[in-house]
């Protein structure tokens, strides 16, 4: 077979050579050690808890070694393309703090190693096809779908492995003859590649977060181009990470299968091999067992789930850490104001069996986050949030914007801070008191008659004044407490509770109950400090009147 005559035939337009290609996508001139990494999505419009594990990662890896981190979008296959993916990927992943250096943009390319979409590459897999055909590596294959099934079919019938190896290559060794005709009869064909690896051949290969493996040899002609000359997504790796000067591949272990091949791949081709770091599968518990959290099921996978909910991007970039790095915790302990970024980040600690995403945890991790903010930084996240998704809410607490500072920095600083908080979600149930509009009525304990509310919250009106200090408002809670026969000693009450129609802390309540129409609320006597003199007075008449 003239193998050369082969390429010609079926590459008559490519011109390139896949040296003029490496002249033109020089070695990169960057400080010894640094990492040129990827992010390959494919547009799809969903983006997952799984994107932002690979982002960070390679974004880490990229940054903290003086590197480089591109975006590359893999859109081969254009059935599965939603429009304006790639603008929401870009934002997302710019949202928790993840950006890139180079590649594809949201209006076109940046960089000298594009373009940065697949399809727009197509001139340069031929460049490598042609030549793969020329060295005797490639052939194209002209069976049909229908012919493949029937071979698959074949085999599963025969208990053999599936797929286009071996004997089943059945136009692995075609004449040129018959290659012409096809072409005459204008029959589509793909490219595959010829396969000299076999099964019983195994080796040792270093993977950076899943440790020494053994890889059995690929023996399968896999499709290198398919019949509309788009390559696979195999082929397009090889070629994209070596001209684009890939040092790492951080990606998905759902690639490891096809480990074998790409390594082949390479070699075959003549490139480099990046080292190749494969991340493990998030998973969730599913009662008492573990499964990889699925787009179906699970609406915490996605990442506009976050948003909505109003965790703040810190509180989700911290949990994704503290879940990779395990000493990351430790770290943001011993160093609690310090940017996550001075964390030296190791894909060495990734566990090599993926993750389990715990949920109370990263709420708990967001509490945290929240506690730690100011009261002016919680205001202008938390108005970001609502402004997005709770308008209405947005436009109270933003109506007075220094009343809602006062009422976030309820608690705060200190050295055991109010951790109310967990999303931005949880402002509206914490805090909407506050504003008459959110007021609810009050339903006081059976326990108490109508009487005995109205008498304490009359006689509050009576004593209070918006001057006193704290110990003076709660002395004259005491007073009411006494004044009514209620008992100011918890510990008696403790002993022997039937001794005493109520206590003080009934008296707080009945009084919190009128001014927030809630049983709980941060402390009381800060709460009217913020409402003031007229508005705590109007909200207790109001209520005596109901009663
Ligand atoms: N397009 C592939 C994916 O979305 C990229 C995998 C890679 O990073 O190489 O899974």
């Amino acid at each position: 077979m003239d193998t050369h005559a082969l390429a010609e035939l079926l590459f008559p337009d490519v011109t390139d050579t896949p040296e003029m290609l490496e002249e033109k996508f020089p070695l990169r001139n960057v400080p010894e050690g640094a990492v040129i990494t990827r992010m390959a999505p494919s547009p799809t419009g969903f983006v997952h808890l799984g994107n932002l594990v690979q982002g960070l990662t390679s974004e880490r890896m990229a940054h903290q070694s003086g590197g480089v981190l591109f975006l590359r979008v893999e859109d081969t296959d254009a059935k599965r393309e939603v429009p304006g993916a790639v603008k929401v990927l870009i934002e997302t992943l710019k949202h928790y703090g993840i950006q890139f250096d180079e590649g594809a943009t949201i209006d076109g390319d940046n960089g000298l190693y594009g373009p940065y979409r697949q399809r727009s590459r197509a001139g340069i897999y031929h460049v490598y096809a042609k030549q793969l055909v020329s060295q005797g590596m490639a052939y194209p294959c002209f069976c049909t779908e229908e012919e493949l099934s029937a071979m698959r079919e074949k085999q599963e019938s025969a208990k053999e492995t599936t797929g286009y190896y071996g004997k089943y290559a059945i136009w692995r060794d075609r004449p040129m003859t018959d290659i012409q005709e096809a072409l005459a009869d204008g029959k589509s064909w793909v490219l595959r590649f010829r396969s000299t690896g076999s099964i019983t051949n195994q080796f040792k290969f270093n993977d950076l977060v899943k440790g020494e493996l053994t890889i059995t040899e690929n023996d399968v002609d896999h499709v290198l181009l398919k019949s509309d000359g788009i390559p696979t997504y195999h082929f397009a790796h090889a070629v994209d990470d070596h001209l684009m000067r890939t040092t790492h591949v951080v990606r998905g272990d759902e690639w490891l299968p096809t480990l074998p091949f790409h390594i082949q791949l390479f070699k075959a081709l003549g490139f480099k091999l990046p080292k190749y770091v494969h991340i493990g599968p998030l998973m969730k518990m599913d009662g008492t067992s573990k499964r990889k959290l699925s787009k179906r099921k699970d609406p915490e996978l996605a990442l506009t789930f976050y948003k909505a909910e109003g965790f703040p991007v810190s509180a989700v970039y911290e949990y994704i850490m503290t879940l990779l790095n395990s000493n990351y915790e430790d770290w943001r302990r011993a160093n609690p104001t310090a940017p996550a970024t001075d964390f030296k980040f190791s894909p060495k600690k990734l566990n090599p069996a993926g993750n389990l995403f715990d949920y109370a945890k990263l709420t708990d991790v967001s509490k945290n986050e929240i506690a730690r903010m100011d009261a002016q930084q919680v205001y202008t996240e938390l108005v970001a949030w609502a402004e997005e998704f709770d308008p209405e809410f947005a436009a109270e607490i933003t109506s007075d914007p220094a009343y809602t500072t006062a009422i976030l920095a309820i608690g705060r600083g200190g050295k055991k801070p109010r951790k109310d908080l967990a999303v931005w979600k949880d402002a509206k149930d914490y805090m909407g008191f506050f504003y008459d509009k959110y007021l609810t009525a009050p339903v006081f304990d059976e326990k108490f008659s109508h009487d005995t509310v109205k008498l304490v919250l009359e006689k509050f009106l009576e004593k209070f004044s918006i001057a006193d200090d704290s110990a003076v408002w709660f002395d004259k809670v005491k007073e009411i407490t006494a004044e009514i026969g209620f008992t100011t000693d918890m510990k008696a009450y403790k002993a022997d509770p039937d001794a005493f129609p109520g206590t003080v802390a009934d008296v707080s309540t009945f009084i919190r109950q009128a001014v927030t129409g809630k049983t709980n609320s941060p402390d009381l006597y800060t709460v009217m400090q913020i409402l003031g003199y007229d508005r705590t007075v109007a909200r207790i008449k109001a209520v005596i009147q109901a009663l």
